[in-house]
C-alpha cells in the first residue's frame, strides 16, 4: 500500500529500428493507459524517447515490460523519485525524427557519435585547457542551470544549432570538444553532426545530465544550478556539492530560479521571474503581453479593470524615475 502511493519520473530513449511508428505508437499508447502511466513518449523509424510518470509499481512494470521486449531490452531508464505525477495527459506519438534536427542529410548515432565519457572522465576532461564544453540545449534551459565555463549557444530550439555552430565555428575550433545535454539523445545526433562537420576530438556526456547528478563519486560537482526538464516539475537539482545560482530575474536580474510561462497565451516566453515580479508586472513579458485582452494572470486572479490600470500606471511611474 505504501509504495503505491509513491512516484517515480523515468526518462528513458533507444535509438533502434521501429518498423511502423504509427501502429506501435497507438499500441504503445493503449499499453501506457492500461498502467495508468502519464506522460510524454515519441516513437519514430529510428528509436523511442520518453519520459513518463506513475506509482513505483506501476513504473516497475512498464520497465520490465520494454526491458523483455528485445528492441529494447538494454535501455537505459533514468529513474527519479517524485511526490505525484510529473504530467497532466498520456501522449503517444509518431514522429518522422526523435530530436527535430531536419538536417540535409540526417546522422544516424548508431554509425557516427562522439566518443561516450562516463561522468568521472566527463568531469576530468572539463578541467583541460585544450578542452571546450559545449552546452546542447537551448538557451532556456542553459540560463537556468549549465556546466561551469560550458559555452552557451543562442538557439531557441534544437534544429538551429548546426547553423549556430557553423556561424561561431571559432569558438570550438582545434579544440576538444564535450557536448552535454539532458539526458543524452540529444548529443548523440549533434555530437555525430560535429564528427561528420569535420571536427575531430568530439566527446559526449554519456547518460546525459541527469546521469551526471547521480553518480555517486562526481555527484553533479561543477554544474551550476539546476537542470531543466520537460515537465511539470520545470527543473530538478543535480550538484549534490554545492548550489550555485545563475539563474536570474527577466524583470530585475536578481538570482532566480522559478520559471513561468509569460500570461500572453500568444507570447508563453519562458522567462524567470520572482512571485513578487509576477504580480508586479502582471506575468507580462513585454507591455503588448501585460494589456493582451487574452493575459491570463489577469483571469486567474480576477484582476478588475482598475486593478490592472493600477498596477500598469505604477510600471510607468518607475519608468519615467529611473530614464530621469
Ligand atoms: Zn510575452
Amino acid at each position: 500500500m505504501e509504495n503505491s502511493k509513491k512516484y517515480q519520473v523515468l526518462l528513458y530513449y533507444n535509438y533502434v529500428h521501429i518498423e511502423d511508428p504509427e501502429a506501435y505508437a497507438m499500441e504503445h499508447l493503449q499499453f501506457c493507459k492500461g498502467l495508468d502511466l502519464r506522460g510524454r513518449i515519441l516513437v519514430a523509424h529510428e528509436g523511442i524517447n520518453g519520459t513518463v510518470s506513475g506509482t513505483i509499481e506501476q513504473t516497475e512494470k512498464y520497465m520490465e515490460a520494454m526491458h523483455n521486449d528485445p528492441r529494447f531490452r538494454n535501455m537505459t531508464f533514468k529513474i527519479d523519485p517524485h511526490s505525484g505525477h510529473a504530467f497532466k495527459r498520456m501522449h503517444v506519438r509518431p514522429r518522422p525524427e526523435l530530436v527535430t534536427f531536419r538536417l540535409e542529410d540526417d546522422v544516424n548515432p548508431k554509425q557516427t557519435t562522439g566518443k561516450y565519457l562516463a561522468p568521472n572522465e566527463f568531469f576530468e576532461a572539463m578541467q583541460d585547457e585544450d578542452t571546450v564544453v559545449l552546452d546542447a540545449r537551448n538557451d532556456y534551459e542553459y540560463d537556468v542551470g549549465h556546466f561551469r565555463g560550458a559555452i552557451r549557444p543562442d538557439i531557441e530550439t534544437f534544429r538551429d544549432l548546426p547553423e549556430w555552430v557553423r556561424e561561431n565555428k571559432h569558438l570550438i575550433e582545434g579544440k576538444r570538444i564535450l557536448t552535454y545535454c539532458t539526458g543524452g539523445i540529444r548529443c548523440e545526433k549533434f555530437s555525430g553532426w560535429l564528427v561528420k562537420e569535420g571536427f575531430e576530438d568530439v566527446a559526449q556526456l554519456h547518460g546525459g545530465i541527469v546521469t551526471y547528478g547521480k553518480d555517486p563519486n562526481v555527484q553533479g560537482d561543477l554544474w551550476d544550478g539546476q537542470c531543466y526538464v520537460f515537465d511539470e516539475r520545470i527543473s530538478v537539482p543535480i550538484n549534490q556539492k554545492e548550489h550555485v545560482v545563475v539563474g536570474v530575474d527577466y524583470f530585475d536580474g536578481e538570482p532566480c530560479e522559478r520559471y513561468v510561462n509569460c500570461a500572453n497565451p500568444e507570447c508563453n516566453k519562458q522567462i524567470l521571474c520572482s512571485v513578487e515580479n509576477e504580480h508586479k508586472y502582471i506575468r507580462g513579458c513585454t507591455h503588448e503581453c501585460r494589456v493582451s485582452p487574452r493575459n491570463m494572470y489577469v483571469k486567474e486572479h480576477d484582476l478588475s479593470e482598475e486593478e490592472v490600470q493600477h498596477r500598469l500606471e505604477l510600471l510607468e511611474k518607475e519608468n519615467t524615475k529611473q530614464e530621469a
